[in-house]
């Protein structure tokens, strides 16, 4: 198989599996424990707590480990808004976040607070303006992704933090995408709360991170003990924390960027080249590895499903809900009506993939968008 959807999930760094092992079978100690295997557990999870702390540029106390990036983003979204409604009622966003921002803001919505979605423009870019011209006195919390999970695009997250920071809002950004590429440096970026997964990463599924700026307050979204600096209940997820903490020590250099990105743009100047193609989002401020495309008159999932046939992994934005094929709401946000979200297909390269899986993967695209083109495109 080649591939090419890094962006929905990586496969495991041996690394990672081979320290989280212990952790699922002889250290399988409570690390709430007073015991040895309590201890030897509890000494794991503050050296992650360390390791994560030290990547993020913060203090241990502001690492919360989650269950993921959903998680996070709930317990950012949530737990702020909740614990600030007495001090306002009014969030800003943007209409192209991830679903667990989106479906976090629609829960606080119908708690009574009112949500500005910001239109990202049509490379898929949200300014500072845009968020300042959106500011009331009742602004409590402000979410803006770092990178946007279909098409790649970089959101402007120092200038906007700074922005908040001078206001006096709590700002949220979803770094869950980006954090591969771009430190996640919570102080430089002037955040607040900062949401991570480490399945992006090379890590293992239902671990993440939510940075929480000391002092932010939050409301917990579950009720329980008093893990996590009574922030997050539920005994740690050690082997997954452990798994988690040995990615961040093993995060692509500059080398390996340059290099996704020689072969992304390789990706798309083939893929550009098939008549009525286009691309997605701004070429120049986009991750190194994505490349969203559409082929006029081809619907996405059916482009999807003949790459799969044909042992390439591609994904696309849309969500299948209750069997129906829901256009992607990142695409429409671009200003691209429901026929022309569904044509997106995104490739996400990473770690493994090779020149001779982009040149294959050219060609077996060309062949079949002609084959579908001429059968209908569905
Ligand atoms: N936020 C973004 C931008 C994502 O891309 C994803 C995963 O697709 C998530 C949040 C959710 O993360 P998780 O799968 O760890 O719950």
């Amino acid at each position: 198989m080649i591939y090419l959807d890094n962006a929905a999930t990586t496969p495991l760094d041996p690394r990672a599996e081979a320290v989280m092992v212990p952790f699922a079978r002889e250290a399988f100690g409570n690390p709430s424990s007073l015991h040895a295997a309590g201890r030897a557990a509890r000494a794991a999870l503050d050296a992650a707590r360390d390791t994560v702390a030290d990547w993020l540029g913060c203090a241990i106390s502001e690492v919360i480990f989650t269950s993921g990036g959903t998680e996070s983003d709930n317990l950012a979204l949530k737990g702020a808004a909740r614990a600030l409604r007495s001090r306002g009622t009014h969030i800003i966003t943007t209409a192209f976040e991830h679903h667990a921002v989106l479906e976090s803001c629609a829960a606080l919505a119908r708690e009574g607070f009112q949500i500005t979605y910001l239109s990202p423009d049509h490379d898929g870019l949200i300014s500072s303006d845009q968020v300042a011209a959106a500011l009331t006195a009742e602004t409590i919390l402000v979410s803006v992704m770092m990178a946007n999970n279909e098409i790649g695009t970089i959101q402007p997250i120092a200038e906007i933090g700074r922005l908040c920071r001078a206001r006096r809002v709590v700002f949220h950004t979803d770094a869950v995408q980006a954090a591969g590429e771009l430190p996640p440096r919570a102080r430089d970026l002037s955040v607040d709360l900062l949401t991570i997964s480490a399945h992006k990463l090379y890590g293992p599924k239902g671990v993440g991170a939510l940075y929480a700026r000391s002092g932010t307050r939050l409301q917990p979204l579950l009720d329980g003990g008093g893990q996590e600096h009574e922030r997050r209940a539920g005994t740690e997820n050690v082997a997954g924390i452990v798994g988690f903490a040995e990615v961040v020590r093993h995060l692509p250099d500059t080398n390996e960027i340059i290099r996704l990105r020689t072969l992304r743009d390789r990706l798309l100047d083939g893929l550009l080249a098939i008549p009525d193609s286009r691309l997605h989002g701004s070429h120049a401020r986009r991750l190194a590895n994505n490349a969203n495309v559409a082929f006029a008159g081809v619907a996405g999932e059916t482009l999807v499903l003949a790459l799969d046939l044909e042992g390439i992994a591609a994904g696309t934005g849309a969500a299948c809900a209750a069997g129906a094929v829901e256009p992607s709401h990142v695409i429409q946000a671009l200003g691209c009506d429901r026929i022309r979200a569904r044509e997106a297909v995104r490739f996400s390269l990473g770690r493994g993939t090779t020149t001779e899986d982009i040149d294959h993967t050219i060609a077996t695209v060309r062949r079949l968008v002609a084959h579908l083109r001429r059968h209908g495109g569905t």
